[in-house]
């Protein structure tokens, strides 16, 4: 950029005026502060807000100083650097299994029991009775067997690890078979051909894209077959002239032949979400019950719990995949565990609503738009901003059941002065941050996803806004 003479020289004026480090540091409220969160943080903040001060000098940004304005931004900075990277956020997209957003929240008797654990030792390899080392998966294995009938389950990471185990421990050096239908890929990487070519199987792929027959299958079966797959296209649908064999019939192929069926059901949907307006969802029940040999799903997606990957069905497959050494190397921890435990427990107590997922699935559109309506108005008490109500969607997200989305009412915000992307932006720094939808020039907030009391967060984040903009 080019100055004038006069410019520079008022350039040169207020450079002289920035106030030495240490003059700053003895101000009061920066000596509170150092007090407060520890005398490194303050100085390096300090510095970096004088060196970011000079800049705008030399760049003519800036015309006046303030030892005040630099204190406030000396204030902010360090608090913002001393700040957790991970941090809570509020939710207001309408995508409930946001995968960026952290996936499922937990039900708050879930996290509570990950913290007791957390903090305190437990029986996690011991058995109580006998008074010696016990298994760390006969936690979860009880659950599953109570819940689903299952005669064995094995927790791991999350699901792409307990796909890559599966078909490590049983078709290492042989191959599966694949319908074309189902070579997915789901965000973030996981490639069904990807998994597999790692765990040392080798896919042979049947059928098309939109038609596989069970004669496709069968003729595939030869003496390398290790297993058959079966894949839920989580996040498409193809639709039209298709065709996929039956369960059962996958089932009688694999048993007629003497091989397993795996197969990968993605979301891990545990109860019928039909009459919530989510279709097309497979039960994990429904496959063990057909006789799936080893059915895998997350633990983080319609299940509602923390992220983890369940491998449930017959106990010889999984004690195999048990006493792969792999497993020990995906194994879950105890907080997952406690976790996974107390989530699963409300599906045994038919405490649906208590999983948060779930219960933002089934909140109707009036419940929301009531909410909205409140929240709309707050928001148009303050000056400056202006709020109304229209339809929406909200969806599930999470790479699940992409045809189906939920009726709901969206807040549409603006903030005189600022753009839409500009209001996001400081949506996205208020303290916690706050995530909104931008569409068509529009900020939209969908409360299905905002929990039970940020509401509130929401409000006061608007109100800051506001009074900065005034
Ligand atoms: C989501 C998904 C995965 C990956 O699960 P993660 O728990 O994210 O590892 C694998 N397969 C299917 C079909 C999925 O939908």
């Amino acid at each position: 950029m080019k100055h004038t003479e006069a410019s520079s020289e008022a350039g040169a004026a207020l450079l002289r005026q920035i106030p030495a480090v240490d003059e700053l540091l003895a101000r009061a409220a920066l000596r509170e502060l150092a007090a407060r969160l520890g005398r490194r943080p303050v100085v390096d903040a300090t510095r970096r807000v004088l060196q970011s001060l000079r800049g705008r000098i030399s760049s003519g940004d800036l015309s006046s100083l303030s030892v005040d304005m630099l204190e406030n931004e000396i204030v902010a900075a360090t608090e913002t650097s001393v700040e957790p990277s991970l941090r809570a956020v509020v939710n207001a997209t309408g995508v409930i299994l946001h995968t960026n957003l952290g996936r499922a929240p937990l039900a708050p008797v879930a996290a509570r029991r990950a913290a007791e654990i957390a903090s305190r030792y437990s029986n996690l390899e011991y058995d109580l009775e006998r008074g010696e080392r016990g298994r760390r998966d006969a936690h979860t294995d009880r659950l599953f067997r109570r819940l689903l009938g299952a005669e064995m389950t094995l927790v791991v990471n999350n699901n792409a690890a307990a796909m890559f185990l599966a078909l490590n421990t049983i078709a290492e050096g042989g191959e599966v078979v694949v319908s074309r239908g189902e070579l997915i890929e789901i965000g973030g990487s996981f490639r069904i051909p990807d998994i597999s070519a790692k765990s040392g199987a080798v896919l042979r792929e049947v059928g098309t894209t939109n038609r596989t027959r069970i004669s496709d299958f069968e003729a595939a079966i030869n003496e390398r077959t290790r297993a058959l797959v079966r894949v839920h296209p989580s996040n498409f649908r193809i639709v039209g002239f298709t065709e996929r064999p039956e369960l059962r019939e996958m089932v009688e192929l694999a048993r007629n032949h003497g091989l397993p069926l795996i197969e990968d059901l993605g979301s891990g949907c545990l109860v019928d979400l039909g009459p919530h307006g989510i279709e097309g969802e497979p039960l994990a029940g429904e496959s063990l019950k057909a006789g799936v040999d080893v059915v895998t799903f997350s633990g983080d997606k319609l299940l509602g719990g923390p992220q983890a990957g369940v491998l449930t069905g017959s106990r010889p497959w999984l004690e195999r995949i048990r006493k792969n050494p792999l497993f020990r190397a995906l194994r879950v921890d105890k907080l997952t565990i406690a976790a996974l435990e107390a989530t699963v427990a409300l599906y045994l107590g038919g405490d649906l609503r208590a999983i948060p997922a779930l219960a933002m699935i089934q909140a109707s559109k009036d419940e929301i738009a009531e909410r909205a309506g409140r929240l709309a108005e707050r928001l148009l008490a303050r000056a400056g901003v202006s709020a109304r109500l229209e339809d929406g969607e909200s969806v599930i997200g999470g790479g699940s059941t992409p045809g189906s989305s939920l009726p709901t009412r969206l807040v549409s915000v603006r903030v005189e002065g600022l753009s839409a992307a500009e209001l996001a932006a400081r949506l996205r720094r208020s303290r916690p941050p706050v995530i909104a939808r931008v569409e068509r020039g529009e900020v939209l907030l969908d409360l299905r996803t905002v929990l039970e009391g940020e509401d509130e967060l929401v409000s006061k984040a608007f109100e800051k806004i506001a009074l900065e903009c005034a």
